[in-house]
């Protein structure tokens, strides 16, 4: 394992982050025996990097991983956990929520407590509730250590983010795949630049590039050295400087000890020209089998005829990254919600809208031959 030490705090981190919204299940909830077993055995081998939230698993996470930190383990570690913005609808709440978590956590103080999933919007929601002196109260009362954010929007609304408050860490969306969706490669350098250490989240995209389809496979077998392709997904973001975390979500005992392996490192590396050379490979190969590009914006809504553009357009693309990617199972729920391309009557409001040029009306009509 290595570590690294996040700017501006006194937190040093193993790179590898236990991320505990996958948890093994059985018969439904968590399997909390093994669940505790796995992050004990993560702590025993250099991982002091545990995050959670309040909605994970039904909210049964933090009550999970509270149990897990007793016995010593608590003080082994950096604890993250996250406010359910959405819950808020009054400014008291936010205390309130937080003491409620720290009781679930069977803890005194949270390292690291982040607004959760915040975006634009939010952001504006959450400054009507005044969340700054709210953060501030926390802090001087030692419930919490360091202020943080999680985020999921564009890089407009993230760097307003990241300049609204003296936030000590974030935690972003960031893999092979998304370097120029979310916050950007451009926003995580943003943040580094600003001393605001970056926790990565999604490094897989939800497990995608875990098992990638064949011609990606070729690519990464004629670099010199062989890695696997979840290898290859972590070595992309821990040699980022930026970067002081990456959580992988592991359920199953399997992912943890090739977790560990994959990080048992002396230090964080850096990528050769070679490397790199293959990432840009690697993601063309990806990009070639999609379709649409469609980046989400959103400016060729709201259709007339309520045809879902950016959904259809970008869950087709997401299915044709898979090694056996089919859209037809999505398309039927699109179909069912009567949001399908049929429906389109060629009005052409949205391609004037679209700031990519997309032939959206055509898109639509081959996606919906192939996928009906
Ligand atoms: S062209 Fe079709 S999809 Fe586009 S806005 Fe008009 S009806 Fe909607
Ligand atoms: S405007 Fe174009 S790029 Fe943006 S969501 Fe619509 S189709 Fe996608």
């Amino acid at each position: 394992m290595f570590y690294t030490q996040f700017p501006n705090t006194d937190i040093q981190s193993s790179m590898l982050g236990f991320g505990c919204m996958r948890l093994p299940v059985k018969d439904g909830k968590i399997d909390e025996k093994e669940a505790i077993r796995m992050i004990r055995h993560a702590i025993d081998s250099g991982v002091t990097y545990i995050d959670t939230a309040y909605p994970y698993h039904g909210g049964e996470s933090e009550i999970v991983v509270g149990k897990a930190l007793q016995d010593g383990y608590r003080e082994k570690v950096t604890l993250a956990t996250k406010l359910p913005c959405w819950n808020v609808h009054k400014h008291e709440d936010m205390m309130a929520i937080l003491d409620e978590q720290l009781q679930k956590l069977q803890t005194d103080h949270i390292d690291f407590y982040l607004m959760h999933a915040m975006n634009g919007e939010r952001l504006e929601e959450m400054q009507k509730y005044d969340y700054k002196s709210f953060l501030d109260e926390a802090l001087a009362q030692g419930k919490i250590r360091y202020p943080a954010f999680s985020f999921h929007d564009g890089y407009d609304a993230f760097m307003r983010i990241l300049n609204d408050y003296d936030w000590k860490m974030c935690q972003v969306q960031m893999n092979i795949l998304d370097d120029e969706n979310q916050c950007t490669l451009e926003g995580i350098r943003q943040a580094g630049k600003k001393g605001v250490g970056v926790v990565i989240m999604e490094p897989l995209r939800g497990g995608l590039l875990a098992n990638p389809p064949e011609d990606v496979v070729a690519a990464y077998a004629q670099y010199q050295d062989q890695r696997s392709p979840v290898e290859w997904a972590f070595r992309y973001l821990y040699t980022m400087p930026e970067v002081k975390c990456i959580l992988s979500g592991m359920s199953n005992w399997e992912q943890l000890v090739d977790n560990l392996n994959i990080f048992d490192l002396e230090g964080q590396p850096e990528l050769n020209e070679d490397e790199k050379a293959l990432y840009v490979k690697v993601k063309d190969t990806y990009i070639a089998r999609t379709k649409t590009r469609c980046t989400g914006c959103r400016y060729c809504q709201p259709c007339p005829m309520g045809v879902a553009i950016p959904h259809i357009f970008q869950n087709y693309d997401t299915s044709m990254l898979r090694a056996q990617g089919s859209y037809k199972d999505g398309y039927a729920k699109v179909i069912a919600d009567e949001r399908d391309a049929s429906r389109c009557v060629q009005c052409g409001q949205c391609e004037a809208a679209c700031p990519q040029h997309l032939p959206i009306i055509r898109y639509l009509q081959e996606i919906h031959e192939e996928c009906k």
